[in-house]
C-alpha cells in the first residue's frame, strides 16, 4: 500500500473513532439526562402531588373528630384528633426536604404555619369545651377553628396547584431535553453514515479498484502466457512439418535451377520460386521465434555497445538508399542484457524505419536515461532509442501495430514488432513510441538501468 493511502486511511479511521466517542458521548449524556428527569419525576413532582392529596384527606378527618368532639364531648374522638394530628405535624415535618422547587417549599412551610394555627384552635376549642362541661351548639364558636382549617385546605389546594403548574414545565423541559437529545444522535447519526460512505469510497478507490485492475490484468496476462504455451507447441510442430519439405523442394530447385540458362523465363520462374521458398523460411523461423523465444542470457554491458554494432552492421547497405544511419550522443550507463537478442530487436526496428523513409532520410540511434514505471514501481531506465524521417504510423496501422502477422507490406510477416516486444519484455523492460505523421517515428527499449554507474 503506498504511504499516501495509508495515511488518508489512518486519517479516516481517526475521524470514524472521533465520531463513535462523539456518539457514546451523546449515547452518555441522553442517559444521563433522562436519569436526572426520572429522579425529578420520582422525588419532586410526585412528592408535593402527595402532600397536597394527604393533607386534604387527613384536615377532612381531623376536622370530623373536632366537630364530633364539639357536638358529643366523646374524649375517644379528642384523643383520636391529638393522635392524628401529632402523625400529620410529623409527617408535614418530615416531607420539607423533598421538595426542591422554591415555591412548593415556600408553600409548604406556609401550610406547617397554617396547619400549626389550625391545631392551636381546636385546642382552644377543647379549652372551651374543658371549661364550660357543655357541648357545643352554636356554629359561631367554632368560627376560627374552621377557618384555621380553610386556611390549611387552601394552602394544601394551591400546592397541588404549584405541583400542576410545575409539571407543566417539566414536561417542556422534558420535550425540549428530548428534541435537543433526538437532533445530536441525528447529527452525529449523519456524520458518521457520511464518514463511512466516505471511508467506502477511499477504500474502493484506493484498494479495492487497483486490485481489481491489476487481477483482470494477471488473469490476461495468465490466459496470455497460456495461449502463448500452446502457441509455442503448435509452432514447433508445424515448422519441422513444413522445414522439411521446403529443404527437399529447395534442394531439387537447386539441381534443376544449375541446368537452366540465366536469362530464360524457365529460370526466372526458378528464382521466383526460390525467393519464395526463403520468405516461407523467414516466415517458419520469425513464427518459431515468438511462439517461443530462448531466455535472455544476460551480460553486463555498455547501453551505446549495441547501437554501434548495428551502426556498423547496417549503415552501408541503407547507405545505398541514401539514407544515412548515425548514432547520437553517448551514455557512460551499462545495462544487463542478452547483446545478441537486443541487437536483433534494433535490427528489426532499424528495418521498420527504413521501409518507412523508402529512400533518402536518416535514422538517428541513441541511449539515454530516464525514470519510468516499470513493474508498478518507478525505476532508473535507459532508453535506446531509434528515431526516424519517415513517414509516421497512421492511427488504423497503430491499432494492430503489435498484432502478429499484421503488416503494411507486401513482403512482410508482421511478426518484427511483437517478437521485439517480446524480447524486451523478457529482459524486465517494455516497448514504447511516439508517432508523427510524416514527420518519423521514434522507437525505444525501455531497459532496466544497472545501479550504481
Ligand atoms: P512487418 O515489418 O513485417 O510489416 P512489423 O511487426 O515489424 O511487421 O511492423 C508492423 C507494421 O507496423 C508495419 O507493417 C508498418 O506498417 C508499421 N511500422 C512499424 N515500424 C514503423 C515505422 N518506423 N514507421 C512507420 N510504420 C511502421
Ligand atoms: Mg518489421
Amino acid at each position: 500500500m503506498n504511504p499516501g493511502v495509508k495515511l488518508r486511511l489512518v486519517l479516516f479511521i481517526a475521524a470514524i473513532a472521533l465520531l463513535v466517542a462523539l456518539i457514546a458521548w451523546t449515547a452518555h449524556t441522553a442517559w444521563r439526562r433522562i436519569g436526572q428527569l426520572h429522579e425529578k419525576v420520582a422525588t419532586v413532582q410526585w412528592a408535593s402531588f402527595q402532600i397536597a392529596d394527604y393533607v386534604q384527606q387527613k384536615i377532612l378527618s381531623l376536622n370530623n373528630s373536632v366537630l364530633r368532639f364539639a357536638a358529643y364531648r366523646d374524649p375517644l374522638d379528642w384523643s383520636n384528633f391529638v393522635t392524628t394530628s401529632r402523625e400529620l405535624g410529623q409527617w408535614l415535618q418530615g416531607e420539607q426536604p423533598l421538595l426542591s422547587e422554591k415555591k412548593e417549599k415556600t408553600l409548604l412551610f406556609r401550610i406547617n404555619i397554617a396547619y400549626s394555627n389550625y391545631v392551636a384552635a381546636a385546642d382552644a376549642v377543647n379549652t372551651r369545651i374543658f371549661s364550660t362541661r357543655q357541648s357545643i351548639t352554636r356554629l359561631d364558636e367554632l368560627t376560627d377553628f374552621e377557618l384555621q382549617s380553610r386556611r390549611v385546605l387552601e394552602l394544601s389546594l394551591e400546592l397541588a396547584r404549584a405541583h400542576q403548574d410545575s409539571l407543566a414545565s417539566f414536561q417542556k423541559q422534558t420535550s425540549e431535553s428530548l428534541d435537543w437529545l433526538r437532533d445530536l444522535l441525528f447529527g452525529a447519526l449523519a456524520l458518521l453514515l457520511a464518514a463511512g460512505a466516505c471511508l467506502a469510497f477511499v477504500v474502493y478507490r484506493d484498494l479495492i479498484a487497483p486490485l481489481q485492475v491489476q487481477l483482470v490484468e494477471s488473469r490476461q496476462l495468465a490466459e496470455r502466457q497460456e495461449k502463448l504455451a500452446s502457441l509455442g507447441l503448435l509452432a514447433a510442430g508445424v515448422a519441422h512439418e513444413i522445414r522439411n519439405p521446403l529443404t527437399a523442394i529447395k534442394a531439387w530447385l537447386y539441381m534443376h535451377q544449375k541446368r537452366l540458362k540465366t536469362g530464360t523465363p524457365e529460370y526466372a520462374d526458378a528464382h521466383l520460386i526460390n525467393g519464395e521458398i526463403n520468405r516461407l523460411e523467414r516466415i517458419v523461423r520469425d513464427f518459431l521465434q515468438f511462439a517461443r523465444p530462448s531466455d535472455p542470457q544476460l551480460t553486463e554491458v555498455p547501453a551505446d555497445q549495441p547501437l554501434r554494432e548495428v551502426q556498423m552492421l547496417l549503415a552501408p547497405e541503407l547507405e545505398k538508399a541514401g539514407i544515412t544511419l548515425a548514432v547520437d550522443g553517448a551514455t557512460t550507463a551499462r545495462v544487463r542484457m542478452d547483446p545478441d537478442q537486443i541487437k536483433q530487436v534494433l535490427i528489426n526496428l532499424v528495418r521498420n524505419a527504413a521501409e518507412s523513409i523508402e529512400r533518402n532520410g536518416r535514422i538517428t540511434l541513441r541511449a539515454r536515461l530516464d525514470e519510468k514505471r516499470l513493474a508498478d514501481k518507478p525505476t532508473e531506465v535507459v532508453i535506446l532509442e531509434v528515431s526516424d524521417t519517415g513517414k509516421g504510423i497512421p492511427p488504423e496501422v497503430e491499432k494492430r501495430l503489435f498484432d502478429p502477422f499484421f503488416t503494411t507490406k507486401d513482403s512482410g510477416t508482421g511478426l518484427g514488432l511483437p517478437i521485439a516486444a517480446r524480447i524486451v519484455e523478457k529482459h524486465g523492460g517494455a516497448l514504447q513510441y511516439q508517432t508523427q505523421i510524416n514527420r518519423g517515428t521514434t522507437f525505444g527499449i525501455i531497459l532496466p538501468r544497472v545501479q550504481g554507474n
